[in-house]
């Protein structure tokens, strides 16, 4: 069950407002379906501070290494990338499982560098809230059941003021493409 204090409403405000910040630009242009690299002109760097404002905001680890780094780290060399530089039929198969909507625009043999342009406003929030998705049951410091927000996006426990422990993204991303293998043994 889902015990995420935290409403999506809310996620999809403040990862506007960390990429209005981090790339510094007027939140108004913004839209959920925005491509950070190709709408809004966010750099490689960008992305840094974006992810940085987001821990902050939130608490949590995001990802420092992208699904491709993890396939390629779980299923050895070559496995997403191939030595040209192009996506394998493997990874195209997994990705288009990962970026729902996105079936269409992901395909065997395209460039690595088209793939960053389909991070989208949508995608990060998506990100951030599988990551709060993760709070557990339970205080990990000790064991009480009272999660409660300090400064509305915060999860800290009730009872020892302890600041909850999510999973980080790259174990998320690593737990997801394991259960991927396990289901359809693609690699
Ligand atoms: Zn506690």
């Amino acid at each position: 069950m889902k015990q995420n204090l935290i409403a999506e409403q809310r996620v999809m405000e403040e990862v506007t407002k960390a990429i209005a910040e981090g790339i510094d630009i007027n939140p108004a242009k913004i839209k959920p379906e925005s491509s950070l690299m190709k709408d809004l002109g966010a750099e490689s760097l960008d992305f840094l501070d974006i992810n940085y404002r987001l821990e902050q905001t939130f608490g949590i680890k995001m990802a420092r290494r992208t699904v491709i780094d993890h396939m390629e780290e779980l299923f050895g060399e070559e496995s997403a990338i191939d030595s040209e530089g192009k996506l394998t039929e493997k990874a195209a198969r997994v990705l288009a499982m990962r970026y729902d909507g996105y079936g269409d625009k992901i395909s065997a043999g395209m460039d690595m560098d088209e793939l960053p342009v389909m991070v989208t406003v949508s995608s990060i929030a998506e990100g951030v809230g599988n990551l709060l998705d993760t709070l557990p049951e339970k205080c990990t410091n000790c064991s009480a059941q009272s999660w409660k927000l300090e400064e509305e996006t915060r999860t800290v426990c009730g009872s020892c003021g302890e600041s909850a422990a999510f999973t980080s993204g790259d174990e998320l991303i690593e737990d997801w493409l394991k259960q991927i293998q396990e289901d359809k043994k693609i690699f």
